[in-house]
């Protein structure tokens, strides 16, 4: 089987667009559309014609590029069963736990609601690859608008267990750096985290995107996804407190700054 190919660029103010292209079949998806104009240059760029969207959550800055893509294209928009009301571009509605194909590719569906309460992520475990939306950033994790906190660290704990370390993470934003920054607040001794603080500064300076990531370094290093760690539960004062606590903890603080 070919290898599933992979666009990702920038667009509005901080997020990230995505195409997928399987040239097997010929299939390209965009991963939500933040930004008609971008997702149309990127097409150009590639060559590639879009034949889905895959929508993570309603959120306008996931959502507005659609009408006018599928309007142009005739793309087949797929999204969160839960937010079809929001939604009404939709032409195919997901839940949890729900397969399909996307050309060679079997794409599995993960509810992960907190950020909002029906988004959904993508991953596709032949291709090694998965689109976290607003669920999971690098070093760091969506706000918590809608859910509890109780449930954003259910969806977290889900993609820890379900999503193998050499799955590739592609999110919905660039905010690694000042992810970084606060994830050494609560566990300033990590070296695997303080290495990784190095290459995104330098990243950054360069002007280069921080993503994607991948499981392995966001188990090592992204303190929402590191709860039971001694060392984090120790500077919080929570020693042996619960992971769903923990990262209770975590999110608190890193919304009061
Ligand atoms: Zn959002």
């Amino acid at each position: 089987m070919p290898d599933l190919q992979i666009h990702q660029f920038s667009c509005l103010s901080d997020n990230f667009g995505v195409l997928i292209h399987d040239p097997g079949s010929g299939m390209t998806a965009s991963i939500d559309a933040p930004e008609e104009a971008a997702v149309e240059r990127a097409l150009q760029e590639t060559g590639w014609s879009l034949s889905h969207i895959l929508v993570t959550h309603y959120h306008g800055d996931h959502t507005q590029g659609i009408a006018g893509l599928k309007q142009t294209h005739g793309a087949t928009v797929i999204g969160p069963v839960g937010e079809a009301d929001k939604i009404p571009t939709l032409d195919q509605t997901v839940s949890d736990g729900d397969s399909f194909q996307f050309g060679g590719f079997k794409v599995d569906v993960i509810a992960t609601p907190g950020h909002t309460l029906g988004q959904v992520n993508f991953h596709l475990p032949e291709a090694a690859v998965a689109f976290t939306g607003d669920t999971l950033f690098a070093l760091g994790c969506g706000r918590v608008f809608e859910g509890s906190h109780a449930m954003m660290w259910q969806s977290l704990d889900t993609l820890r267990s379900r999503l193998p370390d050499e799955t590739a993470i592609y999110c919905g934003h660039e905010y690694t750096l000042a992810n970084g920054r606060f994830a050494l607040t609560v566990d300033p001794d990590n070296v695997a985290l303080q290495a990784r603080m190095t290459e995104i500064e330098a990243l950054r300076e360069a002007g280069k995107p921080t993503l994607p990531t991948t499981m392995a370094k966001e188990r090592a290093t992204n303190p929402f996804l590191r709860p039971e760690d001694p060392a984090i539960q120790a500077i919080l004062g929570m020693t042996g407190a619960a992971p769903e606590a923990v990262f209770s903890e975590i999110r608190r603080r890193k919304d009061s700054i």
